[in-house]
């Protein structure tokens, strides 16, 4: 198709104008970039080969993503990805110095990013290891059919505070959001994953229960985990008469935008952590309110109150818990399982579209594209002998070898061998009833045929004949002596 669009231009009458011109040759230009990578391609067997590699190459990176996207390394991912696209962009618009600067720092970042990590790789990796099949086969029914409305949820955490509080049992509930928590659920960690109540939170927390001691982990309406140890926080500005549970509150609230709800055991009072400080509550309304202005996420809940600041680093709840307390169940529900799919659609997106970068840059750097010179090659002439018989005539030909340049992938450069390359011109090509009249007129007669080249155990895809001389070949018939054609034709 591009040929023909080539020859079209060039009949074109104002084909010399340097417009003109310039256009033609970025048409010559797309299509020599066409063929080149079709030879990317190569054979049938490569490109089933190619889409193999790239299917197992998305599942990798969709697997590393969705176990990445559980901890918090994930935004500072976010943001390298982010910063790779950037680049990428800067590079194709040609604005030098940025380009410069990210693609310098995106090194620096990377090492980084695995020196500040490397307690979430491995466990990601670990978890790799544990979950490897699971994660592959099933979607992750974060929000099931019993998904509740923000209001349940907070509800369920206000009364079992409450009771709690009157009670001195000392809790610590940790609410995740957009930073997900899933690195904290392991050594003495256990997994419920139940439908979050107050009876259950209570009873997780009773003195003496087998998993009162640690934190809970509320992920979306359920509970996700008990007896969560969490990091401490180094905050010096602590109060001293805090012990350990309200230091690992404010340690939890440090980690992106979780919030942790505590209960003292020696005080019976409330207190909610929140971006690395400590919030001590009136009562149990009092964390209602709160609750519901910081996890709700319109901008009527929360806008008017916070600063942009808060309001941005809070407003992403909505995809966490379901929200608004007038609407009942239905609406936020199909809202929350709406995006839940989009992400998980733009992860799967996100990660073919990797995996062909990928295998782009791979097939370029270890596979690349080669250009092989091959001289004198002989021509081989092919059904010569059954035309020389039926016309009783001989030929004589102007020159019998050929200058080759052929593209192949570096794997197949090795089969581009003298051996290997076979130039030839078929007179089956030829009109023969032509040449006899062509021969009752004169002596001699004189055509020309295109030289073809092909590589044993190569395919047509696999490689591109860029530059061949001679292109055709002359060949001049007489009439062979007079004497009858004596020896059988062959095929
Ligand atoms: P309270 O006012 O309830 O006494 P506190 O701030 O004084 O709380 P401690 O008295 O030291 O803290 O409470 C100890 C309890 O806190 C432990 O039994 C444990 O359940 C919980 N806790 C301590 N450290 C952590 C941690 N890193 N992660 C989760 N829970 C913790
Ligand atoms: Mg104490």
């Amino acid at each position: 198709m591009p040929a023909s669009l080539v020859l079209i231009l060039r009949m074109l009458p104002f084909a010399s104008s340097s417009l003109m011109e310039a256009f033609r040759s970025l048409v010559v230009d797309f299509e020599q970039n066409l063929r080149l990578g079709w030879l990317l391609f190569g054979s049938p067997l490569d490109i089933v080969r190619m889409i193999l590699d790239i299917l197992v190459t998305s599942f990798v990176i969709y697997f590393i993503l969705k176990v990445m996207a559980d901890t918090r390394a994930w935004q500072l991912f976010k943001g390298i990805l982010f910063i790779l696209i950037f680049a990428a962009l800067s590079d194709l618009i040609g604005l030098q110095t940025i380009n410069y600067l990210l693609v310098n720092s995106i090194s620096v970042l990377a090492i980084g990013f695995v020196v500040i990590f490397q307690p979430e790789l491995r466990r990601a990796l670990e978890t790799v290891g544990r979950n490897s099949l699971r994660l592959l086969f099933t979607s992750v029914p974060e929000y099931d059919n019993e998904s509740r409305s923000l209001h349940n949820i907070i509800e369920s955490i206000v009364i079992a505070c409450e009771h709690m509080a009157l009670t001195y049992t000392g809790a610590l509930i940790l609410i995740e959001r957009e930073t997900k928590l899933g690195e904290l659920v392991q050594g003495t960690a256990v997994v419920l994953d139940s439908a979050l109540s107050s009876t259950l939170l209570e009873q997780i927390f009773y003195k003496g229960a087998p998993l009162h001691d640690g934190a809970v982990l509320v992920r979306g309406d359920r509970v996700h985990a008990a007896r969560v140890h969490v990091p401490l926080s180094d905050n010096y500005h602590l109060r001293r008469d805090y012990g350990t549970r309200h230091r690992a509150a404010v340690g939890a609230s440090e980690i992106g935008d979780t919030i942790s709800v505590v209960v003292s055991e020696e005080r019976g009072t409330i207190s909610l952590a929140m971006a690395g400080r400590l919030y001590p509550m009136r009562d149990g309304d009092a964390l209602r309110s709160l609750l519901h202005r910081v996890l709700a996420p319109s901008e009527k809940a929360s806008g008017k109150r916070r600063g942009v600041g808060l309001r941005n680093m809070f407003s992403g709840v909505q995809s966490v818990v379901s929200l608004d307390d007038e609407l009942e169940d239905a609406t936020p529900q199909v809202h929350d399982r709406r995006a839940e799919r989009r992400s998980r659609i733009l992860l799967r997106l996100g990660s073919v579209g990797l995996a062909v970068a990928l295998w782009i840059v791979v097939q370029v750097n270890v596979n690349p594209i080669e250009e092989l010179t091959l001289q004198q090659v002989p021509i081989q002439v092919l059904h010569s002998q059954s035309l020389m018989d039926e016309l009783n005539v001989n030929y004589s030909r102007d020159v019998n070898v050929a200058n080759l340049r052929i593209r192949v992938r570096q794997r197949y450069s090795g089969k581009v061998t003298r051996d290997n390359v076979v130039a030839s011109i078929d007179f089956d090509d030829l009109d023969r009833a032509s040449i006899r009249v062509g021969l009752k007129e004169s002596p001699t007669d004189t055509r020309t045929l295109p030289v073809r080249i092909e590589i044993a155990d190569l395919s047509d895809y696999a490689y591109q004949v860029i530059l061949r001389y001679p292109t055709e070949q002359l060949i001049t018939f007489y009439k062979a002596n007079p004497e009858p054609a004596t020896v059988p034709g062959g095929g």
